[in-house]
């Protein structure tokens, strides 16, 4: 893996793909700081958003407890959105870091302690893709803890595109800068990465985000292993061309799936699927078998059937 650093454009931008007003680029509010900035603007701007996307759970902050998934897997975040932590033989490896600083620094960090887990052992940091839900916290890793960022180039260029669609302070979590990793290392479609005893394959999903990837990885529930199918990105796209690329990521996520006959699938948008009930009965009894997460390749097949490609195709209809 070929490491690349670039000037980063640190400015404030947490990015969503929703159309809400509060459109910002690279080059406005630059001055502004979580310590500069008051309670009440925050708050202010996030009055501004429409009120059916600020009571929706894609902003519900409240925070669930810490869960093990499998042996090897784990869940810090919120019900909106949070962050997978792989215990590996080469240390932890975080998929996603929420939306902001604040949220790595207050929720991510004391989550892994809680989990008996050690936040000194992040070594890597993958980001699905580029909206600030998803890497709004890796900076934080790469400076604290000297974290390598893992993404597509193209998400890297995403990020810092002043054209691309970006939002501030949707959330009003007191955390309006969201500084970008000043470095990552390039990953690119079909790798597989090997961390120690942990093995995760990268796939090119584009187009919820142009450099969108969904991951496949290996993990092992009381010592039986099972495979984790995760797609990156589920918004759809605006265009006709962006979702025909989506569902063409779709197949081929799907072919994969098959191929490597995954068992299981999460997301990193609890309240999207089952996981917050399945967290709960995880919690209640640890070790319990048949783990709930694993639904079978048939299971996971009619997700993506019914799921993911029917809101796709029926967008696609909409275009004609
Ligand atoms: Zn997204």
């Amino acid at each position: 893996m070929k490491k690349i650093v670039t000037g980063s454009c640190s400015l404030p931008l947490l990015v969503l793909a929703l159309s809400v007003s509060l459109i910002v680029g690279c080059s406005s509010a630059t001055n502004e700081t979580v310590a500069n900035l008051s309670r009440e603007t925050v708050k202010a701007r996030l009055n501004k958003l429409p009120s059916s996307l600020i009571n929706s759970d894609l902003f519900n902050t409240s925070v669930i407890e810490p869960t093990q998934l499998f042996n090897n897997l784990y869940f810090v975040g919120y019900v909106s959105v949070g962050t997978f932590v792989i215990d590996t033989s080469q240390g932890i490896v975080l998929i996603d870091t929420m939306w902001t600083p604040h949220d790595a620094e207050n929720v991510i960090v004391p989550g892994i302690k809680k989990l008996g887990l050690t936040p000194e052992e992040i070594k890597y940091v993958i980001i699905t893709h580029g909206h600030s839900d998803h890497y709004g916290g890796a900076h934080y890793f790469e400076n604290k803890y000297g974290a390598e960022i893992l993404m597509r180039d193209e998400e890297w260029s995403y990020i810092h595109d002043p054209e691309a669609p970006v939002l501030t302070d949707p959330f009003g979590n007191l955390s309006t800068e969201i500084p970008s990793p000043t470095s990552y290392t390039s990953v690119s479609d079909g790798q597989t990465m090997v961390f120690g005893d942990t093995t995760l394959t990268i796939l090119a999903t584009p187009d919820h985000t142009p450099g969108g990837m969904s991951l496949i990885m290996e993990v092992t529930n009381n010592g039986e292993p099972h495979t984790v199918a995760l797609w990156g990105g589920t918004g759809l796209p605006d265009t006709k061309k962006a979702n025909q690329s989506y569902l063409s990521s779709l197949n081929y996520f799907q072919k994969v799936v098959n191929e490597r006959q995954a068992d299981v699938t999460l997301s990193n948008h609890p309240f999207s699927k089952d996981l917050i009930k399945n967290m709960d009965l995880l919690r209640k009894q640890p070790s319990r078998k048949p783990n709930p997460l694993v639904v079978g390749n048939k299971r996971l097949n009619d997700y993506i059937d019914s799921e993911l490609r029917e809101s796709v195709e029926e967008k696609l209809s909409s275009f004609e």
